[in-house]
């Protein structure tokens, strides 16, 4: 008799974006002359840039023709691809090779589908609180998972615990929820831990490109040590306007090695099995994000959502409301005023000044009595919101 994956009856129901919308939509039926703002989503607002919006119209172009169709791509990126995003750690200090890098669809699937290098008898450490893929691809893969509290105190950036015995360790820098960014010496301490435990940390960069203090790491690979210790998965998504066209990348150094296996070798058959690679179309319009002018390009969109947190800050400054990112990310994590708890606080804002958030329980236990806001709206709506919001706290 077929036994379906139990698991599945172990996931938490996440009903955080679900309530979130219903209880705008009541607010709405019942208030409907009012404008909502909405500072919660996760989605970007600007379009693809010119140069990337160029190259898919020439890629499609040479798809009519046979003498430039392509079609089954490699499973693991086309070269071109591979060696240009090479390149591009190679212009911040990190030499890789072209086939460490793998092209993916986004970090999200990837972030589920690299589990398969790993036995389901180990055991993850997830930082709290954290992106709830992270917890839910392990409850189907039926981990063991250790929750590892961060809070004010540290900033929201742990550090390794001694006495804590995991063999995956989650770090998401940038972090979403919290916008906190892990300093080149914390990474390292978190390296070395690794290192001496035998562990792999899975390195989330999905918000790298924000980081605009030059002594922050963008890559974990920035630290001594980490190509034996590391993966590095990154997306396209935050980066470039990619979250509705889809295109990401992930680092696997030759030297990581578990037991007699080597993850790198191990992924590329993973890919030739699981994958027949990603369209030539997106490749294309994707290499065209790391020529110079489709970096200056892409930092102009995100010199826009950097004002936007800018002037979320200002508000919050101006009531003395503890936060944390903004600076170095796209996201704001404010304690709530008045000791409100995450959902009180919620209702408070829609209600009295229509403006949606993110609870911060939603993102775990730690996130209770937080609040997240996002960067990624429209920079009329973002104003809106802070004038509002300096009128109502
Ligand atoms: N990792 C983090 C921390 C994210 O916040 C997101 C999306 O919001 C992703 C990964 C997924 O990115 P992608 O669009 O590449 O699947």
């Amino acid at each position: 008799m077929l036994k379906p994956n139990t698991h599945y009856a172990e996931l938490k129901d996440s009903y955080l974006f679900f309530n979130i919308s219903q209880k705008v939509k009541a607010y709405l039926d019942a208030n409907p002359d009012k404008r909502v703002l909405r500072l919660g989503i996760g989605d970007v607002s600007l379009p693809l840039c010119p140069a990337v919006i160029e190259a898919l119209h020439e890629a499609v172009d040479d798809q009519a023709d046979k003498s430039t169709f392509h079609g089954y791509m490699p499973e693991c990126g086309a070269p071109f691809l591979r060696e240009t995003i090479a390149a591009h750690y190679g212009n911040r200090g990190v030499t890789l090779a072209a086939d460490e890098v793998f092209v993916s669809s986004g970090a999200s699937d990837e972030l589920g589908d690299i589990l398969d290098l790993f036995s389901p008898e180990n055991t993850s450490l997830i930082f709290e609180p954290a992106y709830p893929a992270y917890v839910d691809a392990n409850v189907m893969g039926g981990r063991k998972i250790i929750h590892l509290p961060s809070g004010k105190e540290n900033g929201f950036l742990p550090k390794p615990n001694e006495s804590v015995q995991a063999d995956l360790i989650y770090i998401c820098s940038p972090n979403n929820p919290t916008g906190a960014v892990f300093t080149k010496e914390l990474l390292t301490e978190w390296v070395d831990f690794a290192n001496r435990t035998g562990a792999v940390i899975l390195f989330d960069a999905a918000y790298e490109a924000f980081i605009e203090d030059d002594n922050l790491p963008r890559s974990i690979f920035e630290i001594d040590g980490a190509r034996t210790c590391a993966i590095e998965i990154c997306s396209l998504s935050k980066t470039a306007g990619f979250t509705g066209t889809r295109l990401g990348y992930t680092v696997i150094p030759k030297e990581l090695e578990r037991g007699d296996m080597n993850l790198n070798a191990m992924w590329v058959r993973n890919r030739t099995t699981k994958t027949n690679g990603v369209s030539y179309i997106l490749q294309k319009g994707a290499s065209a994000v790391f020529t110079e002018e489709g970096q200056a390009q892409i930092k102009a969109n995100i010199a826009i959502y950097k004002q936007n947190a800018k002037t979320i800050m200002h508000a919050l400054d101006q009531h003395g409301i503890w936060y944390c990112g903004g600076t170095n990310a796209p996201y704001i994590w404010l304690k709530c005023p008045n000791n409100m708890d995450s959902w009180g606080f919620f209702d408070f804002l829609l209600n009295e000044a229509q403006i949606v958030g993110t609870p911060g329980s939603g993102f775990g236990q730690c996130g209770e009595g937080y609040f997240r806001f996002s960067t990624f709206g429209s920079p009329e709506d973002t104003k809106e919101a802070a004038q509002r919001m300096l009128k109502l706290l």
